[in-house]
C-alpha cells in the first residue's frame, strides 16, 4: 500500500486547522505535521497540534511527526536538543509515525532519547530520512543498507534532486529490488514521474501539497494534480504507462487528453509528462533505460520538440518498424513499444492535418489531388503537412519568411516556393498557416492579408490557442470554410491513442479537454 502524505506545514495552530480541513476534504492518507514550520516552536504548541490533529481526523487518518533540521530542508532553524524532544513527545502522544533525518539519528543524543522512548510506544515507526537537494545519491543501495543497519525496524527514506528524468532510474530501481516500507523518490521538476509511479512501485509514501502555495519541496505536485490529472486512485503495478516526451514539456496537453480518454474508458493506463533534456545523447539514454526495464511497462510515446527526428534516428538504430510516410517526413510523434519490447516509429501529424481538412471540405483525401493549397511556414508542422498533401498529390506551395527554408522543402517533396512578400499573390483553394504567428498572447497578428481571403476558399490554421485566430475570424467573414487548429491536435491525438490502445478515443471528450486547459 502506498499512502498519500499531505504535509501540514502551519506556522500557527489556526493555518494548521485550515490546512487539515482542506488536506482531509482532498482525500489525505496520512497527514505529515511539519513542526518546523510552527513560528516559536515549543513542545506544548506540538501536543496541542497532535491533539487537533487526532480530533479532526477522528484517529483514522495515520499522522508523520516531523522536525526537519535546517540542513536538510527544514524551515526553522532549531536546536537539535528541541527537535528530538519534540519527536520523543510525538512517540510517547502515539503518533503513527515519527521522521528523524539518518544522519542526527546516529548522534549521542538521538539514540540516547528516542531509542528507549520507541522501545516503549510500539504503535510508533521510525521513519529515517536522507535527502539530496543538489544531486542523486553517491550510491543509494548502500546509504540504504546502511540506514537499515541504523535502525533495522525504521522506514528508509531517501529523497534526492533529479537533474535529469534519466536521474529517476536509481529512485525506480530502488523501489524495484527492495521491499517493505521504504520511500524512495526524487523532486525536482525531472523528478515528477517518480512522485507519481511512487505508488506503482509500491513506495510506503508519496507526497502531495493542498494547493501550490503550501508545498515543502521542489516538484511536489498538489492534491488535485495527482488525483485528477494523474489518476493517482487508479494507479497499481499493473498500470501500463504512456507519455510524452518533450523539452519543455509543461505546455503539453497530451497528458490531459490521453488520462481524460483512459479514465473515459476504465484503462488501467497512465499517460505522463517526460521532460527529457540534452537533445539526442539525452533522448537515446531515456528511451535506452525504458527498453532496459520492461517491468516499468512503458508502452508508448507520443514525441515532439526537439525529439522528432532523434525519435526516427533511435528506431532505425535497434532495426524498429518505421511507418513509410514517417521515414519520407523525417519526424516521429508516436513511438510504440511491441511486446518483444522493440520500438516501432509512426507519424500521425500528417494524417491528422488530412482528416481535419478532408472533414470541413466534405472530400475524401483522392479529392486533393491537384487541389492548388497555399502553405505558410516551412518548420516541423509544414514538413508533415507537406508530405501529407505531396502524397495525395496536392498542388502546393510553401511560403516562408526564411526563403531557403521554404526552397529546401519544396525540393524535397517536389512543390513550389515563395516569399512572404508573395502572399498577396496567393490564389489558392486551401490555405495553411503553420506558423506560430497569431498564436497566444500574439493574438491581434495574422500570417495573410485579409482582402487575399475569399469566399471559395477553406482556411486551415494549425495554431490551436486561441481556438479562432485572427486568420480564421477573417476567414469566415469572407464567407470562407474554416478549419481549427484544436481539429488537428484532437485528430493526432485520436490516431495516437488507437495506437497505444487499439481502440477509438471520444473525439468530443478530447476537445473539451483541450477548451478546458486552454480557456479555464
Ligand atoms: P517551427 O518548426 O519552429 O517552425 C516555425 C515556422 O513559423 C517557421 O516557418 C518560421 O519561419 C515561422 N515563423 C515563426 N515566427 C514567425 C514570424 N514572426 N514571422 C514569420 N514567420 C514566422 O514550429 P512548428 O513545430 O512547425 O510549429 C508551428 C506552429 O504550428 C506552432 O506555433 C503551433 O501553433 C502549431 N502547431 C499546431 C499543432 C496542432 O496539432 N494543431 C501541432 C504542433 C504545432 P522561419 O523558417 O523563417 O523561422
Amino acid at each position: 500500500m502506498t499512502y498519500l502524505a499531505v504535509p501540514i506545514a502551519a506556522k500557527d495552530l489556526d493555518q494548521a486547522r485550515r490546512q487539515i480541513k482542506a488536506a482531509l476534504a482532498a482525500g489525505a492518507e496520512i497527514l505529515e505535521l511539519r513542526t518546523d514550520y510552527l513560528e516559536d516552536l515549543t513542545i506544548d504548541l506540538v501536543k496541542k497540534l497532535i491533539t487537533e490533529t487526532k480530533n479532526a481526523t477522528e484517529q483514522s487518518v495515520p499522522i508523520i511527526v516531523t522536525c526537519r533540521d535546517h540542513k536538510q530542508g527544514g524551515a526553522g532553524a532549531y536546536p537539535e536538543q528541541l527537535r528530538i524532544e519534540i519527536l520523543t513527545e510525538a512517540a510517547m502522544n502515539g503518533c503513527d509515525f515519527i521522521d528523524c533525518e539518518y544522519e542526527n539519528f546516529l548522534s549521542a543524543a538521538a539514540q540516547e532519547m528516542l531509542k528507549p522512548v520507541l522501545a516503549e510506544s510500539p504503535k510508533t515507526r521510525l521513519i529515517l530520512s536522507a535527502h539530496n537537494f543538489k544531486s542523486r545519491f553517491e550510491d543509494i543501495n548502500r546509504l540504504y543498507q546502511d540506514i537499515l543497519k541504523a535502525c533495522p525496524t525504521a522506514i528508509p527514506k531517501l529523497v534526492y534532486t533529479a537533474n535529469h528524468i534519466n536521474d529517476c532510474f536509481d529512485a525506480f530501481d530502488l523501489l524495484r529490488n527492495s521491499s517493505g516500507g521504504r520511500i524512495v523518490f526524487c523532486m525536482g521538476e525531472a523528478g515528477l514521474t517518480s512522485r507519481i509511479l511512487a505508488k506503482k512501485l509500491g513506495s510506503f509514501v508519496t507526497f502531495a501539497s493542498i494547493n501550490e502555495e503550501a508545498a515543502t519541496a521542489p516538484g511536489q505536485l498538489t492534491i488535485e494534480q495527482l488525483k485528477g490529472l494523474y489518476r493517482y486512485d487508479s494507479i497499481d503495478a499493473d498500470t501500463e504507462l504512456f507519455g510524452v516526451i518533450a523539452d519543455p514539456v509543461g505546455h503539453s496537453l497530451s497528458p490531459a487528453i490521453h488520462n481524460a480518454c483512459f479514465a473515459d474508458g476504465d484503462m488501467n493506463k497512465l499517460y505522463l509528462p517526460l521532460l527529457v533534456e540534452g537533445g539526442g545523447q539525452g533522448f537515446d539514454k531515456f528511451l535506452n533505460n525504458i527498453l532496459s526495464r520492461e517491468w516499468l511497462n512503458f508502452k508508448g510515446f507520443s514525441v515532439t520538440i526537439p525529439h522528432k527526428q532523434s525519435a526516427l534516428n533511435f528506431v532505425r538504430a535497434k532495426n524498429g518498424f518505421i511507418e513509410p510516410l514517417a521515414e519520407k517526413i523525417g519526424a516521429v510523434n508516436t513511438l510504440i513499444i511491441d511486446k518483444d519490447g522493440k520500438p516501432a516509429a509512426y507519424n500521425t501529424d500528417y494524417a491528422a492535418a488530412l482528416d481535419a481538412i478532408t472533414s470541413t471540405m466534405g472530400i475524401t483525401r483522392a479529392d486533393l489531388k491537384g487541389l492548388p493549397v497555399a502553405v505558410i511556414g516551412a518548420g516541423g508542422v509544414s514538413r508533415a503537412i507537406v508530405a501529407g498533401l505531396s502524397d495525395v498529390g496536392a498542388g502546393i506551395r510553401i511560403y516562408n519568411r526564411t526563403v531557403e527554408k521554404a526552397k529546401n522543402l519544396a525540393a524535397e517533396f517536389n512543390c513550389d516556393f515563395a516569399g512572404l512578400d508573395d502572399l498577396p499573390n496567393v490564389d489558392a483553394r486551401l490555405l495553411i498557416n503553420c506558423t506560430s504567428i497569431g498564436m497566444h498572447p500574439n493574438i491581434d497578428a495574422t500570417p495573410f492579408p485579409q482582402e487575399g481571403l475569399k469566399k471559395d476558399m477553406v482556411v486551415f490554421d494549425t495554431v490551436y490557442n486561441p481556438a479562432e485566430t485572427l486568420l480564421l475570424k477573417q476567414a469566415k467573414q469572407a464567407g470562407a470554410k474554416t478549419v481549427d487548429g484544436i481539429s488537428m491536435f484532437v485528430n493526432q491525438g485520436l490516431a495516437q491513442f488507437k495506437l497505444f490502445t487499439g481502440e477509438e478515443a471520444d473525439a468530443a471528450l478530447m476537445r473539451k479537454t483541450i477548451v478546458g486547459c486552454l480557456f479555464s
